[in-house]
């Protein structure tokens, strides 16, 4: 017989993305000349 298995909790560490404003439109998503910013695709974070 085998004995059950101690519990092991799955304590992942769940990190959050690091996301930081754009150094190209500085978090607007808005490119200099109005249209998406291309550096960070719209999202204001690179
Ligand atoms: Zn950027
Ligand atoms: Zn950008």
């Amino acid at each position: 017989m085998v004995s059950d298995p101690p519990d092991e909790q799955v304590t992942s560490v769940a990190i959050p993305p690091k996301r930081w404003r754009c150094c190209h439109c500085g978090g607007t998503g808005v490119g200099s000349y109005g249209d998406t910013c291309e550096h960070c695709d719209g999202l204001g974070f690179c």
